[in-house]
């Protein structure tokens, strides 16, 4: 089978965010830019949209932006099932300052008083637990 072909059928994502995952299980927040021309891409994707180069620096970032959209949930959904007892719970969309505008979810935690649109918000990171399905996750707290 061709390689190039392979990467030409994974391209979409899948697995081009491990090291985002292994980032926060060492406490990092880790966004990719692309090697070639500096473009970051989040969600993960295996090649730049903007110049087609295949390399990417995962490079640290501090956890702090601006929400850009957020949502609550007042079902607990079978695939997160985990939050049943969290319901109705808040994830937000975050604008991150440090990556170009990329945009993270995350949980929200903080006084839903004073969650808004363009918000300001700081990322705590948490170690996997069986609520985030084994993954570690990144909390968004009002700055
Ligand atoms: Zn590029």
């Amino acid at each position: 089978m061709d390689y190039a072909f392979v990467k030409v059928r994974i391209v979409g994502g899948i697995g081009a965010d491990d090291d985002y995952w292994r980032g926060l299980e060492r406490g990092e927040f880790l966004l990719p830019a692309c090697s070639s021309c500096g473009h970051w891409t989040w969600p993960a994707h295996f090649r730049c949209g903007e110049c087609g180069s295949w390399d990417f620096d995962w490079k640290p970032v501090a956890p702090k932006g601006r929400i850009y959209a957020w949502t609550r949930s007042f079902y607990a959904f079978d695939r997160v099932a985990e939050r049943r007892e969290d319901v109705p719970y808040v994830t937000a969309l975050v604008e991150i300052e440090g990556a170009g505008g990329a945009r993270v979810l995350g949980m929200f935690e903080d006084d839903e008083s004073r969650l808004a649109i363009d918000a300001e918000v700081i990322g705590e990171i948490r170690p996997p637990s069986e609520k985030s399905k084994g993954y570690p996750s990144i909390v968004w707290h009002l700055a």
